[in-house]
């Protein structure tokens, strides 16, 4: 018989611990073991419950603190001591987060889960800027990319079928791959003075957002040295009538709310 084990893959949000679902609230307070990623905010693990084990997996871009192999193993070893055990990872665990090798890891053992969703990068960066994705009659996709290829450049994404779409593109990871993928996109027919926005720290008090077109984005990111995670929009629908010139200023505007 299988044995029931507690594991849930719990999408943490993009930072803000309100912006946490609150089925992730309760789960963290009941965890006894939190594996988590280094996006994960200090704020969030905080909720975790007094002697809770807190187990940092974290990786970023290149900077690798455990191999996705050794992550499995440790989620599988945890659960298996009997533990109720979170797997907390930055905004929806299904969303560029490698759910799928963590799920297979624990098929494979026979362990259940369960997964939580969270509110994504693109999700909270819109709610920010005050721009919806997909505004009526001007984007009718929206499209979500990774920057990040499996050799650390750019995937092969197919750019001519992306830009005649018309869609919204939401760049995940894409933050050091930008000027090759505006190279792309322009090649491919996209006007260059599509806007393009850059939201760092998406959610967080040191939020910053880089307003520009998709010609002049890499530029504006090579200036402005992002340290934290940035996710690119790019698209008519963030031309933004909302905020009418105020959005479209080209230039870096530091978000202190
Ligand atoms: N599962 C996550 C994405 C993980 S991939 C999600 O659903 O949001 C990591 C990338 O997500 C980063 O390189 C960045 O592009 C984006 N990202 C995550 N959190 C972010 C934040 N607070 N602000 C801006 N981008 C963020």
């Amino acid at each position: 018989m299988t044995q029931m084990f507690h594991v849930f893959l719990v999408g943490a949000g993009p930072g803000d611990p309100e912006l946490l679902t609150v089925r992730a609230y309760n789960l963290l307070h009941e965890a006894e073991v939190i594996l988590y990623d280094s996006l994960v905010d200090p704020r969030v693990l905080r909720l975790a419950r007094k002697g809770a084990r807190m187990i940092d997996v974290g990786k970023r871009c290149g900077r690798h603190a455990a191999s996705q192999k050794m992550i499995c193993e440790i989620l599988v070893a945890e659960a298996r001591t009997g533990a109720m055990v979170v797997r907390l990872k930055g905004g929806d665990p299904m969303i560029f987060g490698r759910a799928t090798e963590e799920m297979a890891a624990l098929d494979e053992a026979g362990i259940a889960y369960e997964v939580v969703p969270g509110i994504t990068a693109a999700s909270a960066a819109a709610a920010s800027l005050g721009i919806s994705l997909t505004q009526r009659g001007v984007a009718r996709s929206l499209h979500f990319l990774t920057g990040h290829g499996a050799d650390d450049g750019l995937p092969g994404h197919d750019w001519v079928a992306l830009t005649r779409s018309g869609g919204t593109i939401a760049v995940y990871m894409g933050g050091q791959t930008i000027a090759g993928l505006a190279a792309h996109l322009i090649e491919s027919g996209m006007r260059p003075d599509m806007p393009a926005i850059a939201v760092e720290n998406a959610s967080l008090p040191n939020q910053r957002n880089l307003f520009g077109s998709i010609a002049m984005l890499p530029r504006l990111l090579e200036a402005a040295k992002p340290g934290g995670p940035v996710l690119i929009c790019i698209g008519e629908a963030l031309r933004g009538d909302v905020r009418g010139d105020e959005v479209f200023l080209n230039v870096e505007r530091v978000n202190t709310a």
